[in-house]
Protein backbone atom coordinates (compact mmCIF):
# COMPACT_ATOMS: atom_id res chain seq x y z
CA UNK A 1 0.00 0.00 0.00
CA UNK A 2 1.21 3.46 -0.90
CA UNK A 3 -0.62 5.65 0.75
CA UNK A 4 0.34 7.25 3.70
CA UNK A 5 -2.77 9.63 4.87
CA UNK A 6 -6.31 9.44 3.65
CA UNK A 7 -8.60 12.39 4.25
CA UNK A 8 -11.88 11.38 4.02
CA UNK A 9 -14.98 14.10 3.90
CA UNK A 10 -12.74 16.06 6.71
CA UNK A 11 -14.82 19.43 7.28
CA UNK A 12 -13.50 22.12 9.84
CA UNK A 13 -15.23 24.51 11.52
CA UNK A 14 -13.55 27.06 14.15
CA UNK A 15 -16.76 28.09 16.02
CA UNK A 16 -19.92 28.28 13.24
CA UNK A 17 -17.58 29.52 10.44
CA UNK A 18 -16.44 26.31 8.53
CA UNK A 19 -13.00 26.99 7.49
CA UNK A 20 -12.69 23.47 5.42
CA UNK A 21 -15.63 21.75 3.63
CA UNK A 22 -15.54 17.76 2.79
CA UNK A 23 -11.89 17.36 1.53
CA UNK A 24 -10.86 14.14 0.54
CA UNK A 25 -7.67 12.96 -1.10
CA UNK A 26 -5.05 10.50 -0.59
CA UNK A 27 -1.25 11.14 0.34
CA UNK A 28 1.13 9.22 -1.07
CA UNK A 29 3.91 7.58 0.56
CA UNK A 30 7.50 8.60 0.28
CA UNK A 31 6.26 11.99 -2.62
CA UNK A 32 6.05 15.50 -1.54
CA UNK A 33 2.57 16.71 -1.62
CA UNK A 34 1.81 20.81 -1.73
CA UNK A 35 -1.13 22.47 -0.29
CA UNK A 36 -1.48 25.43 -2.30
CA UNK A 37 -4.20 28.56 -2.34
CA UNK A 38 -4.76 32.01 -1.89
CA UNK A 39 -4.33 33.27 1.63
CA UNK A 40 -6.78 32.17 4.16
CA UNK A 41 -8.08 29.47 2.06
CA UNK A 42 -7.30 27.18 4.83
CA UNK A 43 -4.42 25.31 3.61
CA UNK A 44 -2.79 25.76 7.28
CA UNK A 45 -5.63 24.54 8.69
CA UNK A 46 -5.54 21.68 6.31
CA UNK A 47 -2.15 20.70 7.48
CA UNK A 48 -2.67 21.31 11.25
CA UNK A 49 -5.25 18.48 10.99
CA UNK A 50 -2.77 16.04 10.28
CA UNK A 51 -0.91 15.80 13.37
CA UNK A 52 -4.27 17.60 15.41
CA UNK A 53 -2.95 20.59 16.32
CA UNK A 54 -6.35 22.28 15.97
CA UNK A 55 -7.31 20.68 18.69
CA UNK A 56 -5.27 23.47 20.71
CA UNK A 57 -7.97 25.99 19.31
CA UNK A 58 -10.91 26.70 21.34
CA UNK A 59 -13.95 26.54 19.69
CA UNK A 60 -12.54 23.87 17.00
CA UNK A 61 -14.79 20.98 15.81
CA UNK A 62 -13.53 18.55 13.01
CA UNK A 63 -16.03 16.32 11.80
CA UNK A 64 -14.56 13.34 9.14
CA UNK A 65 -11.43 11.33 8.97
CA UNK A 66 -7.73 11.31 8.62
CA UNK A 67 -6.38 8.11 7.93
CA UNK A 68 -2.63 7.53 9.65
CA UNK A 69 -1.88 3.61 8.39
CA UNK A 70 -5.76 3.14 8.05
CA UNK A 71 -6.62 4.10 11.91
CA UNK A 72 -8.35 7.35 12.10
CA UNK A 73 -6.09 9.99 14.13
CA UNK A 74 -9.56 11.41 15.39
CA UNK A 75 -10.55 8.38 17.51
CA UNK A 76 -11.12 8.59 20.84
CA UNK A 77 -8.57 5.99 21.91
CA UNK A 78 -5.42 8.09 19.80
CA UNK A 79 -2.59 9.30 21.89
CA UNK A 80 -1.83 12.73 20.45
CA UNK A 81 1.93 12.95 21.73
CA UNK A 82 2.32 9.42 20.11
CA UNK A 83 0.97 10.43 16.64
CA UNK A 84 2.71 14.35 16.89
CA UNK A 85 6.15 11.82 17.24
CA UNK A 86 5.06 10.15 14.12
CA UNK A 87 3.90 12.83 12.53
CA UNK A 88 6.46 15.98 12.71
CA UNK A 89 5.75 19.49 11.87
CA UNK A 90 7.97 22.68 10.60
CA UNK A 91 6.82 26.27 10.62
CA UNK A 92 7.67 29.11 8.77
CA UNK A 93 9.44 30.87 11.01
CA UNK A 94 12.52 28.57 12.25
CA UNK A 95 11.97 28.15 16.11
CA UNK A 96 15.01 26.36 17.44
CA UNK A 97 14.95 26.08 21.37
CA UNK A 98 17.48 28.44 23.13
CA UNK A 99 19.99 25.59 23.66
CA UNK A 100 23.25 24.09 21.50
CA UNK A 101 22.98 23.52 18.29
CA UNK A 102 23.38 19.84 19.51
CA UNK A 103 20.92 19.38 22.26
CA UNK A 104 17.79 20.85 19.83
CA UNK A 105 19.11 18.09 17.47
CA UNK A 106 18.43 15.28 20.20
CA UNK A 107 15.66 16.89 22.07
CA UNK A 108 12.66 14.22 20.62
CA UNK A 109 15.55 11.75 21.64
CA UNK A 110 15.49 12.83 25.24
CA UNK A 111 12.11 13.46 25.90
CA UNK A 112 11.89 9.58 24.93
CA UNK A 113 14.33 8.84 27.97
CA UNK A 114 17.21 7.74 25.92
CA UNK A 115 20.55 8.37 27.70
CA UNK A 116 23.20 6.37 25.58
CA UNK A 117 25.47 9.33 24.63
CA UNK A 118 26.60 6.90 21.50
CA UNK A 119 22.91 6.64 20.66
CA UNK A 120 22.57 9.95 20.92
CA UNK A 121 25.46 11.16 19.26
CA UNK A 122 25.02 8.80 16.23
CA UNK A 123 21.39 10.12 15.90
CA UNK A 124 22.81 14.08 16.07
CA UNK A 125 25.27 13.03 13.08
CA UNK A 126 22.65 11.11 10.83
CA UNK A 127 19.78 14.05 11.70
CA UNK A 128 21.84 16.78 10.29
CA UNK A 129 23.16 15.26 7.40
CA UNK A 130 19.71 14.07 6.49
CA UNK A 131 19.13 18.11 6.85
CA UNK A 132 22.28 18.52 5.17
CA UNK A 133 23.65 20.84 7.81
CA UNK A 134 26.35 18.34 9.25
CA UNK A 135 29.51 20.00 7.27
CA UNK A 136 28.14 23.24 8.42
CA UNK A 137 27.81 22.97 12.32
CA UNK A 138 29.81 19.82 13.01
CA UNK A 139 32.63 21.65 14.69
CA UNK A 140 30.10 23.94 16.51
CA UNK A 141 27.89 21.56 17.84
CA UNK A 142 27.96 22.85 21.74
CA UNK A 143 27.22 26.57 20.13
CA UNK A 144 23.74 28.27 20.93
CA UNK A 145 21.43 27.41 17.67
CA UNK A 146 20.83 30.92 17.99
CA UNK A 147 23.81 31.71 16.11
CA UNK A 148 23.07 29.91 12.88
CA UNK A 149 21.29 31.49 9.89
CA UNK A 150 17.69 32.02 9.28
CA UNK A 151 18.56 28.81 6.80
CA UNK A 152 20.79 27.22 8.73
CA UNK A 153 18.03 27.22 12.09
CA UNK A 154 15.06 25.72 10.05
CA UNK A 155 17.63 23.23 8.32
CA UNK A 156 18.23 22.45 12.22
CA UNK A 157 14.72 22.27 12.92
CA UNK A 158 14.00 20.01 10.13
CA UNK A 159 16.92 17.96 11.74
CA UNK A 160 15.57 18.01 14.81
CA UNK A 161 12.01 16.70 13.93
CA UNK A 162 13.52 13.86 11.97
CA UNK A 163 15.86 12.63 14.63
CA UNK A 164 13.07 10.77 16.16
CA UNK A 165 12.38 9.20 12.62
CA UNK A 166 8.66 10.37 11.91
CA UNK A 167 6.44 8.57 9.25
CA UNK A 168 5.29 12.12 7.99
CA UNK A 169 6.91 15.52 8.00
CA UNK A 170 4.17 18.75 7.49
CA UNK A 171 6.22 22.00 6.95
CA UNK A 172 4.21 24.98 7.07
CA UNK A 173 5.54 28.01 4.17
CA UNK A 174 9.11 26.84 5.80
CA UNK A 175 10.97 28.98 3.39
CA UNK A 176 8.63 32.21 3.46
CA UNK A 177 10.86 33.74 6.41
CA UNK A 178 13.88 33.01 4.28
CA UNK A 179 16.16 34.55 1.60
CA UNK A 180 16.36 33.46 -1.81
CA UNK A 181 19.61 30.96 -1.59
CA UNK A 182 18.36 29.56 1.75
CA UNK A 183 14.88 29.10 0.30
CA UNK A 184 17.04 26.52 -2.76
CA UNK A 185 18.82 24.92 -0.19
CA UNK A 186 15.44 23.83 1.61
CA UNK A 187 13.78 22.94 -1.45
CA UNK A 188 16.93 20.60 -2.25
CA UNK A 189 16.49 19.19 0.54
CA UNK A 190 12.99 18.13 0.50
CA UNK A 191 13.67 16.34 -2.49
CA UNK A 192 16.13 14.55 -0.40
CA UNK A 193 13.86 13.93 2.43
CA UNK A 194 11.19 12.55 -0.22
CA UNK A 195 13.31 8.76 -0.40
CA UNK A 196 12.68 8.39 3.11
CA UNK A 197 9.43 10.29 4.38
CA UNK A 198 6.43 11.32 3.31
CA UNK A 199 6.57 14.89 3.02
CA UNK A 200 3.22 17.57 2.53
CA UNK A 201 4.31 21.44 2.57
CA UNK A 202 1.82 24.61 2.60
CA UNK A 203 2.66 27.27 -0.10
CA UNK A 204 1.34 30.09 -1.57
CA UNK A 205 4.41 30.19 -3.95
CA UNK A 206 3.07 28.40 -7.20
CA UNK A 207 6.66 28.60 -8.77
CA UNK A 208 7.95 26.77 -5.36
CA UNK A 209 5.23 24.06 -5.52
CA UNK A 210 6.20 22.78 -9.16
CA UNK A 211 10.23 22.82 -8.46
CA UNK A 212 9.49 20.56 -5.15
CA UNK A 213 6.07 18.51 -5.32
CA UNK A 214 4.98 15.27 -7.23
CA UNK A 215 0.94 16.22 -6.08
CA UNK A 216 -0.57 19.34 -5.87
CA UNK A 217 -3.46 19.89 -4.21
CA UNK A 218 -5.72 23.43 -5.06
CA UNK A 219 -7.30 24.38 -2.02
CA UNK A 220 -9.72 28.29 -2.03
CA UNK A 221 -12.60 28.91 0.21
CA UNK A 222 -11.82 25.71 2.31
CA UNK A 223 -12.42 23.32 -1.09
CA UNK A 224 -9.66 21.02 -2.21
CA UNK A 225 -10.56 22.26 -6.08
CA UNK A 226 -7.78 20.61 -7.80
CA UNK A 227 -5.44 17.33 -6.69
CA UNK A 228 -2.85 15.86 -9.54
CA UNK A 229 0.16 15.49 -10.22
CA UNK A 230 2.21 18.29 -10.24
CA UNK A 231 3.54 18.11 -13.89
CA UNK A 232 0.26 17.41 -15.37
CA UNK A 233 -0.96 20.58 -13.27
CA UNK A 234 2.09 22.81 -14.65
CA UNK A 235 3.03 21.53 -18.02
CA UNK A 236 1.07 23.31 -20.87
CA UNK A 237 -0.03 20.89 -23.40
P1 LIG B 1 -4.19 29.72 4.90
O1 LIG B 1 -3.19 28.85 5.57
O2 LIG B 1 -4.64 29.18 3.57
O3 LIG B 1 -3.74 31.15 4.79
P2 LIG B 1 -5.73 29.31 7.30
O4 LIG B 1 -5.85 27.85 7.39
O5 LIG B 1 -4.72 29.99 8.16
O6 LIG B 1 -5.52 29.73 5.77
O7 LIG B 1 -7.13 29.97 7.60
C1 LIG B 1 -8.35 29.51 7.01
C2 LIG B 1 -9.51 30.31 7.57
O8 LIG B 1 -9.71 29.97 8.92
C3 LIG B 1 -9.29 31.81 7.53
O9 LIG B 1 -10.54 32.42 7.27
C4 LIG B 1 -8.80 32.14 8.94
O10 LIG B 1 -9.11 33.45 9.31
C5 LIG B 1 -9.58 31.12 9.75
N1 LIG B 1 -8.83 30.73 10.96
C6 LIG B 1 -7.59 30.20 11.01
N2 LIG B 1 -7.21 29.96 12.28
C7 LIG B 1 -8.27 30.30 13.04
C8 LIG B 1 -8.54 30.29 14.44
N3 LIG B 1 -7.61 29.82 15.31
N4 LIG B 1 -9.72 30.73 14.88
C9 LIG B 1 -10.65 31.19 14.01
N5 LIG B 1 -10.48 31.24 12.68
C10 LIG B 1 -9.31 30.80 12.20
P1 LIG C 1 0.34 32.29 9.51
O1 LIG C 1 0.25 32.86 8.12
O2 LIG C 1 1.74 32.16 10.01
O3 LIG C 1 -0.52 31.07 9.70
P2 LIG C 1 -1.71 33.91 10.65
O4 LIG C 1 -1.58 35.35 10.97
O5 LIG C 1 -2.57 33.46 9.53
O6 LIG C 1 -0.22 33.40 10.46
O7 LIG C 1 -2.18 33.13 11.94
C1 LIG C 1 -1.46 33.20 13.13
C2 LIG C 1 -2.23 32.41 14.17
O8 LIG C 1 -3.52 32.99 14.36
C3 LIG C 1 -2.46 30.98 13.77
O9 LIG C 1 -2.30 30.16 14.90
C4 LIG C 1 -3.89 30.93 13.28
O10 LIG C 1 -4.50 29.66 13.54
C5 LIG C 1 -4.53 32.03 14.11
N1 LIG C 1 -5.61 32.70 13.35
C6 LIG C 1 -5.62 32.98 12.05
N2 LIG C 1 -6.77 33.55 11.68
C7 LIG C 1 -7.49 33.65 12.83
C8 LIG C 1 -8.78 34.16 13.14
N3 LIG C 1 -9.60 34.65 12.20
N4 LIG C 1 -9.20 34.12 14.43
C9 LIG C 1 -8.40 33.62 15.37
N5 LIG C 1 -7.17 33.11 15.14
C10 LIG C 1 -6.73 33.13 13.89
Amino acid sequence: EDTALEIDKLSLFYDDTRALSEISMRVPKCKVTAFIGPSGCGKSTLLRCINRMNDLVDGCRVEGEVLLNGKNIYDNDVNVPSLRRQVGMVFQRPNPFPKSIYENVIYGLRLQGIKDPRVLDDAAERSLQAAALWDEVKDRLNDNAFGLSGGQQQRLVIARAIAIEPKVLLLDEPTSALDPISTLTIEELINELKHKYTVVIVTHNMQQAARVSDQTAFINLGRLVEYADTDTLFTTP
